[in-house]
């Protein structure tokens, strides 16, 4: 096992692997840029190294300066989180040539998978559905708006780099479709630094439903159930549960098999998600697969029992997968509600700050991962999440009861939050009645 990891990361993800890795004895090493100097995250690790200025390409995905004081410390292995550099496979590719042990998949397989239109592309050879839409990516006008009457309306336009809910437009009828083709274009460049674009059809209503899988480097994989990521804010998630309202053993069974056929044909290793669209009639389809640790992770910790970021480092370490398909087990149900340091009121405007007063909730079956203390700075620079609220019942009414009660015990004065915007979501009626898709907060709340 390893001695030291470095966690190339920030706020609430990085005090989750610092917590983990002191479970299990390892050593730990934050790193920070100058605005994050007394973070949460600097203070729990056993060192930190200071990586640049507060602008994350000077920082947290400055390579160099990352990969130095990795060298530094000595630390073996870098957990890179969640966002940031954790899909960058020419950092992964980086750690593998200094013999840093980068803790996620192969710099080749997050190469593939990355580029959305490519791993659509494997996903048919594999043999997983896949969303109707194109083969290729969009090469100009012309051949976007052939594309387009070839699919039909309506059709999404999608940044094959894209993530985050960025570079996407729903485009209804050909009046729209260039003018979205190039405002979506100029959002993929500025976000991810690329603009190649790629269509699919745009389904109705579907449900988002992603699957966590496992895979060791022997060859084992396994899937923990799936989360339902449909509340959503312009393509954002805000809420997740597990397992999903409407599953079936039969129609988790098909869709997990799924999710092991598309890991096993690209040779995937370590934890990943696998993003599925569910269509009214059960038909899913493959969206994008997500090579790294995930924001809503905790609502399978909290069904399952596993704790996926020790998974992940036993995994990174060389160890054999104890778990087989069969000693996975669901029990009870999860819910985790995104805080943010935003105002719903103002058009969910980032409100950045410092926190005067906070009460964490606390009792049976809730946890809160939180960048948050008294007294702390929330600096303007980064993601609004400051903590996410999650709660395990025996059942999802239990759930329900247990966020009301404990969203009501949240207190976080000083920075304008969402609490009060997650407790409309949590007691609108077809929310209670889990029969909710991806529209819901268009519908609802936006
Ligand atoms: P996930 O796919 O894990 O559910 P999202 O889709 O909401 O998360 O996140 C989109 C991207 O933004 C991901 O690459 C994620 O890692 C990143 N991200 C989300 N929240 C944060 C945060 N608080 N800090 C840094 N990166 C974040
Ligand atoms: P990101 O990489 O930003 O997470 P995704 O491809 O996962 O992008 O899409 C984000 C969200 O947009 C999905 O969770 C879903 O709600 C919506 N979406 C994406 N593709 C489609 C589609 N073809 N039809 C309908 N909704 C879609
Ligand atoms: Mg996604």
């Amino acid at each position: 096992m390893f001695k030291k990891i470095l966690v190339a990361n920030r706020g609430e993800i990085a005090v989750r692997i610092i917590r983990a890795c002191r479970e299990m004895g390892i050593e730990t090493v934050a790193i920070y840029s100058t605005i994050d100097k007394d973070a949460l995250h600097v203070q729990m690790a056993d060192e930190s190294v200071c990586v640049g200025p507060s602008a994350p390409r000077d920082s947290y995905l400055n390579i160099k300066n990352i990969l130095s004081a990795t060298v530094l410390t000595g630390a073996e292995a870098i957990h890179p989180g969640f966002g940031f550099l954790s899909e960058n496979s020419k950092f992964a590719q980086m750690c593998e040539e200094c013999n840093i042990t980068f803790i996620g998949p192969s710099s080749n397989v997050i190469d593939k998978m990355g580029n959305k239109s490519n791993a659509r592309a494997m996903m048919i050879e594999a043999g997983v559905p896949v969303i109707p839409g194109s083969e290729e990516t969009l090469q100009d006008d012309e051949n976007t708006i052939n594309m387009a009457r070839k699919i039909g309306y309506p059709i999404m336009i999608k940044a094959s780099a894209g993530g985050g809910g960025r570079g996407i437009r729903i485009v209804k009828n050909e009046d729209e479709i260039l003018d979205a083709y190039h405002t979506a274009k100029i959002e993929a460049k500025a976000s991810f630094g690329d603009d190649t674009m790629y269509m699919e059809k745009y389904l109705e209503n579907p449900r988002h439903v992603e699957f966590q899988i496992l895979s060791d480097n022997y060859g084992n994989v396994v899937y923990l159930g799936e989360r339902d990521c449909s509340i959503q804010r312009r393509n954002q998630k805000v809420l997740e549960e597990a397992p999903c309202p409407i599953m079936t053993d039969e129609l988790r069974k098909s869709m997990g098999e799924a999710a092991i056929r598309a890991a096993e044909y690209i040779k995937y290793r370590n934890a990943g998600t696998i993003e599925f669209l569910l269509d009214k009639h059960n038909n899913f389809y493959f969206m994008e697969m997500n090579t790294r640790i995930q924001v809503e992770h905790p609502v399978t910790e909290f069904i399952t029992g596993i704790d996926l970021i020790k998974e992940q480092i036993k995994i990174a370490a060389g160890d054999k997968l104890t778990l087989t398909q069969d000693n996975i087990k669901i029990n009870g149900h999860s819910i985790e509600c995104r805080i943010n340091a935003e105002d719903p009121s103002k058009g969910f405007m980032p409100c950045p700050g410092t926190v005067s007063e906070l009460f964490i909730p606390g009792g049976l079956g809730v946890r809160v991962d939180s960048l948050l203390y008294d007294g702390y700075t929330i600096p303007p620079t980064y993601d609004s999440m400051i903590a996410k609220l999650i709660v395990h019942g025996k059942n999802r009414e239990e759930a329900i009861n247990k966020m009301n009660r404990a969203l009501g015990e949240f207190l976080i004065e000083g920075v304008k939050t969402n609490i009060d915007y997650h407790f409309t979501i949590i007691n609108n009626e077809e929310f209670i009645k889990g029969i909710y898709d991806t529209g819901f907060i268009g519908r609802n709340h936006d």
